[in-house]
């Protein structure tokens, strides 16, 4: 039984009513209307996912939703903005209605935790690939942008780094895929409350999605600055701690996908900002300092420097990215 572009919209997409006073207009017309409040400004953040390049073909349509949302939220959380609008622009090869139930399952899910609408979108036929928006608030002047960073500031990483990547590694390798890795790559769990509550410490912050040293090198470069990456610190899930050494570093460093904030900040705020992690119970762990030479060194704790081989993840240099 064939479906109609309307009739997916309707059955899939509208929501019953909107979770937000802000939304003056929703799904059905030309465009949305959205109100932002006096006082700040609005985030704009977007990003594609495409089948066999950014999730293997065969995963899972829940989290395909959940993930296209979540990566989302990261960039947002990562300025510390508060998730306020969604729109959601998707390709399909043919009209599954089993997929759409469970894309929608997973994406909503995501999107009632942080009350937002979807707002809007398009919706059109072709290879599988999922385009979300998402505008945020963010008080005027308190956005969390990587250009801060200053030498002598500390350098944090929430989370484990390197759980999605290890995922990725084991299901190309095809064996056994451990569940708890596999978990953290379908479903990332966007660091917002942690990003909000960062906003007006004036830290210079990023989300990990293309690798630790690609993703920080964005924060010293536009930061025009360097740092020391305290290597055997990095936090290590309980999983990793029992895979190899260097396998699990070059995860950490060089794999994607993991979602966690990487932020610099001034040494005098470091105290107040671990306790905020530690009442969200989130893992916030010290991982190095910036420093006024450029480019990134790799240290072990007994002084000598680690030089990692390769790029994290670049959709051009790299061609093996999924
Ligand atoms: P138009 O031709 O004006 O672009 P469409 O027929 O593409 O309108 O979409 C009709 C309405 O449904 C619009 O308000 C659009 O934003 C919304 N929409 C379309 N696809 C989606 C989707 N996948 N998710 C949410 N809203 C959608
Ligand atoms: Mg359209």
């Amino acid at each position: 039984m064939s479906i109609s572009e309307f009739e997916i919209i309707e059955r899939y997409f509208r929501q019953v009513r909107p979770l937000r006073d802000d939304v003056v207009l929703g799904i059905g017309d030309d465009a949305a209307l959205l109100q932002v409040p006096a006082g700040y400004q609005l985030a704009v953040t977007v990003d594609t996912l495409v089948a066999g390049r950014h999730f293997p073909q065969y995963i899972d349509a829940f989290d395909i939703g959940y993930k296209s949302l979540a990566v989302n939220l990261s960039d947002l959380a990562a300025m510390g903005a508060g998730p306020a609008w969604a729109t959601l622009s998707l390709t399909l090869p043919e009209a599954d209605e089993q997929w759409l139930k469970a894309f929608a399952e997973g994406f909503f899910q995501l999107a009632t935790q942080y009350r937002l609408d979807l707002v809007g979108g398009d919706t059109t036929r072709g290879p599988l690939s999922i385009t979300v928006q998402l505008g945020g608030l963010v008080e005027t002047g308190k956005a969390l942008r990587r250009d801060s960073a200053s030498p002598g500031q500390k350098l944090f990483v929430t989370g484990t780094p390197g759980d999605a990547a290890y995922a990725l590694k084991q299901l190309k390798a095809g064996g056994r895929v451990d569940p708890s890795l596999l978990r953290r790559f379908n479903r990332p769990e966007p660091r917002v409350d942690f990003g909000l509550a960062l906003a007006d410490t004036g830290a210079a912050a990023i989300d990990i999605s293309d690798g630790l040293l690609a993703d920080l090198g964005h924060i010293v470069c536009t930061s025009r600055c360097g740092a020391a990456l305290w290597v055997d610190r990095l936090p290590r899930s309980r999983a990793l701690q029992a895979m190899p050494f260097e396998d699990v570093l070059s995860c950490q460093l060089l794999g994607g996908d993991d979602y966690e904030l990487c932020f610099a900040l001034d040494a005098d705020k470091a105290g107040r900002v671990r306790k905020i992690a530690e009442r969200q119970q989130l893992l916030l762990t010290e991982i190095g300092v910036i420093e006024p030479q450029p480019g990134i060194r790799c240290q072990h704790d007994d002084g000598s420097l680690l030089f990692p081989q390769g790029h994290g993840f670049d959709h051009f240099l790299n061609e093996n990215k999924d």
